[in-house]
């Protein structure tokens, strides 16, 4: 396939890395997180890899996902939403068999009403906030959820299927928030249990506690940016994780210009001699970050460039000096590295970012292109 920018994506190492964190994790079963269009790879097929790979759940952010999951075929695997807006059709959620996530009794009460409407009870998670302060229930409302939970479970209308929270520091080994959090958990699913509650799954793990906290894996762990080759914690090495995601562009243009020429929007790059410039075909519409600019690396011709100038909306350029490049030459912007190429972790450090945005953030635009993955 050509494109002017393309993301390739290596099924095979998604599936790969999902069997290597079952593993990290002693056999634990594994809940693939595919939000955010898989973190950039592709919802669909990211998904199917995940489960080649032995995930035996999957998790997204919001409903819509969830939804598109189940219309694309992907059935026989619970499904969990991890963020709950009230007024969203939960009705259709229960009847495609969504697991939804509650963390107030309002929402607890909202969801067991659509149940009510669809006929069949829905599979509900309690979330609780366990020191991240963003979603989930708060300690002082523990007791107003669970005793909320326990009534509409009573009543027919749902079950509650799993107990859970999220790390606010786990990829900072020793931080004493990671203990907290931990502690304040057990404590929420003892006093869940107490009232009665019998979830299949207890679950707190992202990447970066499946990699260094044992004792944290309870029944499900939750990977996301590890399941993409990724580590959330680079300082400790990559552990054995294959990034799957490589993103190239075919040189639209090779032309040799004076010294002195000044390049791209406000001229931040004059050439110093006469020299050979490449026109790259991929800008900040398809996801390479502006304040890339006259930083980011790619690889081209074998040698690394910087970008040379501002990236603009659709494309960038780069300085060859005196060597040669034919028009329609691959560039690779970030892949795994084993060519020379940048990593996304590499772009990640210059930008002053995480690895999860320089993926993530590659749009729709940008075709993908899929190898490997399950038959
Ligand atoms: C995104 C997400 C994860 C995965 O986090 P990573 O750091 O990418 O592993 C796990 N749990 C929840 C609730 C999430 O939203």
């Amino acid at each position: 396939m050509r494109s002017p920018a393309l993301a390739r994506i290596d099924l095979d190492a998604i599936s790969h890395n999902v069997s290597l964190l079952r593993e990290r994790a002693g056999g634990t079963e594994v809940m693939a997180m595919v939000k955010a269009e898989a973190y950039g790879h592709g919802l669909v097929p990211a998904a199917r890899a995940a489960i080649a790979g032995g995930a035996t759940w999957l998790g997204v952010a919001k409903l819509a996902e969830a939804v598109e999951l189940r219309r694309a075929g992907v059935v026989g695997v619970p499904l969990l939403v991890c963020v709950s807006v009230p007024g969203e059709p939960y009705d259709q959620a229960v009847t495609l068999g969504i697991d939804l996530t509650a963390g107030t009794p309002r929402m607890v009460e909202e969801i067991a009403a659509a149940a009510e409407r669809a006929g069949r009870p829905a599979r509900l998670h309690l979330k609780a906030d366990t020191g991240m302060s963003r979603g989930g229930a708060a300690p002082d409302e523990w007791q107003p959820l669970v005793d909320a939970a326990r009534k509409a479970e009573t009543a027919g209308h749902l079950n509650v299927v799993g107990l859970y929270s999220h790390f606010a520091c786990a990829d900072e080994p020793g931080h004493p928030s990671i203990a907290g959090q931990l502690s304040a958990f057990n404590d929420f699913v003892a006093l869940a249990e107490g009232a009665g509650v019998r979830p299949e799954v207890r679950h707190l793990s992202n990447s970066a506690a499946i990699l260094t906290l044992p004792e944290a894996r309870f029944d499900l762990v939750r990977p996301g940016i590890a399941m993409y080759g990724l580590t959330p914690m680079p300082q400790l090495g990559t552990f054995g994780l294959r990034p799957a995601m490589t993103l190239t562009a075919d040189a639209a243009m090779v032309k040799r210009v004076p010294a002195g020429s000044g390049v791209s929007y406000g001229h931040t790059y004059v050439t110093e001699r006469e020299t050979t410039l490449a026109l790259v075909p991929a800008g900040y519409g398809d996801g390479v970050p502006r304040h890339g600019s006259n930083l980011l690396e790619v690889l081209a011709g074998g040698r690394r460039r910087r970008i040379a100038g501002r990236v603009c909306m659709d494309q960038f350029v780069i300085d060859l000096g005196d060597d040669s490049l034919s028009e329609g030459d691959e560039i690779v912007l970030f892949g795994p590295g084993d060519r020379g190429e940048p990593t996304a972790q590499e772009w990640a450090d210059a930008l002053g970012t995480i690895s999860y945005e320089i993926v993530t953030r590659i749009g729709s635009r940008v075709p993908r292109m899929y190898a490997g993955g399950p038959s």
